[in-house]
């Protein structure tokens, strides 16, 4: 089996599953929306901006790299029309900022 890895929101680096941590916050302006930004949990500085940033309800931007598809529409996302991400069972979903793909992600039970 593969070694499950992530990358941490804040510095960009892929890490083992063990070394990443997940910040939860609520989306601001979307009551409900979840956000999940995940850090460096055994460097200080990812770990506090992560947490800042959920407990603001702001989202740390994805980097144009990581190519994400809408879970609602299934369009790629800009970096600007990004909305959220969620985290479950160890898959991601993202939604574009808007209210319809925002909503049929609520219908789907994910946000
Ligand atoms: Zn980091
Ligand atoms: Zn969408």
């Amino acid at each position: 089996m593969k070694n499950l890895t992530w990358t941490c929101h804040v510095c960009d680096k892929e890490r083992p599953d063990e070394k990443i941590g997940v910040a939860t916050g609520i989306l601001k302006d979307f009551a409900n929306a979840r956000i999940n930004i995940r850090f460096c949990n055994d460097n200080a500085t990812c770990t506090e901006v992560a947490r800042e940033h959920a407990l603001r309800g702001e989202f740390i931007k994805p980097t144009e790299k990581s190519r994400v598809k809408c879970y609602a529409c299934n369009k790629p996302i800009k970096l600007k029309d990004l909305g959220c991400m969620t985290r479950q069972n160890n898959k991601e979903y993202w939604f574009h900022n808007n209210i319809v793909c925002l909503i049929r992600g609520k219908m789907k039970g994910i946000l």
